[in-house]
């Protein structure tokens, strides 16, 4: 099966976007919904490796991986293959009618690569928000308690579950209220904006969740009826927040020590994305339920939840499911992923791009005092811009300068954060050192340019 080879050059031959993008952007405004938005508005020909190619000819350097779906790189050989060999012999019977080897397969794959040496079961869906709001039908099913806990910039997706669990109202929550009940939100551990500072930020914030959840939770429905505690063990579109250390250890005995099961949203951060093939693994953490998608497929659509047999298989029979859920291309697919993760050694890769991307970004933070923090684990990593001269509040129109010439330059690049002011780089683990480099002196570029 033949993959279209893509130059791991970039090369701009038009503006960005060039004419045929800015014409294709109008017959889509007469066509798509307007709330549905696109970062940088050239159309894709072709992608692969470190590049993203347009339908003017341009080829761009991609710092996005479609949000940290293309792990392994887009269509990678060996996922084209093997997902093209199973849509040749059926492309669906659904798992809940006539079952076959690939669902299984994938959830052997996820019980074996996930935290901790227990018993576990998986079962496989279509997107990151369905397998969370599996996760919390599954922790409620097994435990018979309602009460959700959440996070400060938590995102957990866009369904109205997900909604309910995801902190930020714009743009993901305005008018489309009202949310589902029995969800109580918590401070974030977030050591850039912890008011005594990074090195207590961990501790304090774990105390607080604690006491809060004893306290507020307790008075209001009994802490006794706490299902689940759900989080993010890296912030994603809240703004790439690692917790201050021992954070999510003390939570996690928490809620070992009182019935509570533990849910890892691992669906940006899994699949070797921060140097560990799950970055609850950064601090030792093993969670009682995960729900991972994203980087799962190298850019098919799957998810899944893999967790403790007992809770899992807790749910009665025909209580979960879903028509889609595990396609089975989707499923061939993952297993090519992981098979390239873990024989490309792409754990390692995720960590050596941590090391040089870390190193030229502090040397941003150095240089301008907009630039408030740098930080990330592998190939997850954030630069968060402030208002500067000992001035810490958010400061988007820089944010926005960075961006706009970066787009223009042919970076693909990303934002996130609860107030709009953190630069995102999740490259392909599959990008060449050159690329990198290149696309690290266009954001350097960039900042100069303020
Ligand atoms: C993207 C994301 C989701 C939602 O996944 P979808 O596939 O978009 O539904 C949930 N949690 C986290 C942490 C995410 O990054």
């Amino acid at each position: 099966m033949a993959t279209p080879q893509v130059a791991q050059v970039r090369r701009l031959v038009t503006e960005i976007p060039g004419p045929k993008s800015r014409a294709l952007q109008e017959r889509r405004e007469r066509a798509v919904a307007a709330g549905v938005g696109s970062v940088l508005p050239v159309y894709v020909e072709r992608a692969g490796g470190g590049i993203v190619e347009d339908i003017d000819g341009n080829s761009l350097i991609d710092f996005g991986s479609g949000i940290a779906v293309t792990n392994v790189g887009n269509a990678d050989p060996a996922v084209v293959e093997r997902a093209c060999e199973q849509l040749t012999r059926f492309t669906h019977t659904c798992f809940m009618v006539t079952p076959y080897e690939g669902y299984v397969e994938v959830c052997e794959a996820l019980d074996r690569i996930t935290p901790g040496g227990h018993e576990k079961r998986s079962m496989l869906l279509n997107s990151g928000a369905e397998a969370v709001e599996n996760a919390v039908k599954i922790a409620r099913g097994a435990t018979g308690r309602q009460a959700v806990v959440v996070f400060d910039h938590a995102y957990h997706g866009r369904t109205n579950l997900t909604m309910a669990l995801t902190a930020k109202n714009m743009p993901y929550k305005q008018g489309f209220g009202p949310f589902a009940g029995e969800v109580y939100r918590m401070p974030m551990a977030y050591p850039f904006r912890w008011p005594t500072g990074p090195e207590n930020c961990g501790p304090e914030a774990a105390r607080q969740a604690i006491a809060q959840i004893s306290a507020q939770i307790g008075a209001q429905i009994g802490a006794q009826n706490v299902a689940a505690v759900l989080i993010e063990p890296i912030q994603g579109e809240g703004g790439f927040i690692e917790p201050g250390a021992g954070f999510l250890p003390e939570l996690a005995e928490f809620c070992r020590a009182n019935g509570i099961v533990f849910i890892a949203d691992e669906v940006q951060t899994g699949f070797a994305r921060t140097g560990h093939m799950f970055a609850c693994e950064h601090e030792g953490i093993v969670p009682d339920l995960m729900a991972t998608a994203k980087g799962i497929a190298g850019g098919l659509p799957l998810a899944a939840v893999t967790g403790r047999a007992e809770l899992m298989d807790a749910v009665h029979a025909g209580g979960l499911g879903g028509t889609y859920g595990g396609n089975p291309a989707a499923c061939a697919a993952a297993l090519a992923a992981l098979e390239t993760i873990e024989s490309r050694g792409l754990v390692r890769r995720a960590r050596a791009i941590g090391e040089v991307a870390l190193d030229r970004l502090r040397g941003l933070a150095e240089k301008y005092d907009i630039v408030g923090d740098v930080r990330g684990r592998g190939a997850m990593l954030a630069v968060e811009l402030v208002k500067g001269g000992g001035d810490t509040s958010p400061n988007t129109e820089a944010l926005g300068q960075v961006v706009r010439y970066c787009h223009s330059q042919g970076l693909v690049l990303l934002t996130a954060g609860s107030y709009g002011n953190v630069i995102r780089l999740l490259p392909p683990l599959a990008i060449g050192d050159d690329l990198l480099d290149e696309g690290l002196s266009i954001l350097e570029e960039a900042f100069a340019g303020i």
